[in-house]
């Protein structure tokens, strides 16, 4: 028997209306993803991937089609599903604890236990020290870990990324890939990333799904070969079949947007 995909969008179409009017943003998607399989979002910019984030976050029903979470139907946020966002929206006059404590507040679960697993999580995430500093005095790194440690304390089973490592000088960010899969791999979990950086879907996913726009559809599925996939990011960009798959990934967009330079 086949196990039971984590997420599944099916015969997913979204359309937004607002004042201008109703627009189709994505069509047809059907995808599902892996129990602890890591599945990569690229395409250009305005193809539906935040809005595919958001139907798998429930934050607002698909006008059409299903979203299902495990064996069950998405109809609204859920504590299973952690989400983590390019800015890491941190609360200035909270201190690092009291913000890694803030989804546990949230769900209600706030105790002396789950307190011990914020600072469990910080000094995981190398922020021993960190904990009674506030947000202001860490750098974009730290504070992209500190988003992280607040995801994973209230133990989702899916987490969705939005772009989470953009803001970040590049070898920090090649850190935080590293330490992402890491301890995502480590705990089994589910997530989809968003992301314009080709090589960082390449590097971090088992599998990279093409989306092309107008509307947003899916173009192209490519599984990331294995050994690639079994290895950690920054050992993954310098094996010999990276830049095939690169290239690969780059023709597939290059061909939704022939001549763009800015794959977002
Ligand atoms: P991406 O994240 O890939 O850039 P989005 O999911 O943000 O794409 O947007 C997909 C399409 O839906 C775009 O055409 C965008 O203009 C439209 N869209 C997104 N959010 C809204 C909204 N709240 N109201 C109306 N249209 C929207
Ligand atoms: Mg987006």
């Amino acid at each position: 028997m086949k196990e039971t995909p984590a997420l599944a969008l099916q015969r997913l179409s979204h359309v937004y209306v607002n004042d201008k009017g109703a627009s189709l943003a994505v069509e047809g998607i059907d995808l599902s993803v892996a129990q602890g399989e890591f599945v990569s979002l690229v395409g250009p910019s305005g193809c539906g991937k935040t809005t595919l984030l958001s139907l798998l976050a429930g934050l607002f029903p698909p006008t059409m089609g299903n979203v299902w979470l495990g064996g069950e139907r998405v109809s609204g946020p859920s504590p299973k599903v952690g989400y983590m966002l390019q800015q890491d929206f941190l609360f200035p006059w909270r201190s690092i604890r009291d913000n890694a404590a803030i989804g546990l507040e949230i769900n209600g679960t706030k105790n002396r236990t789950t307190m011990a697993a914020v600072d469990g999580w910080l000094a995981e995430l190398g922020l021993d020290d960190a904990g009674h500093r506030y947000p202001h005095e860490l750098s974009g790194g730290m504070r992209q870990r500190v988003a992280l440690a607040r995801t994973l304390v209230t133990e989702p089973e899916v987490l969705l990324l939005d772009e989470p490592f953009s803001a970040l000088d590049l070898h920090i960010k090649l850190q935080l890939e590293d330490l992402v899969v890491q301890t995502l791999r480590k705990l089994g979990k589910t997530a989809v990333l968003v992301t314009h950086d080709l090589a960082e879907a390449a590097a971090m996913s088992d599998r990279v799904i093409v989306l092309g726009r107008n509307p947003g559809h899916i173009r192209k599925e490519i599984t990331v070969p294995a050994e690639i996939r079994d290895a950690d990011p920054m050992t993954a960009r310098k094996l010999p079949g990276f830049q095939p798959l690169f290239e690969e990934l780059w023709a597939e967009l290059d061909a939704v947007e022939p001549g763009g330079d800015s794959h977002e």
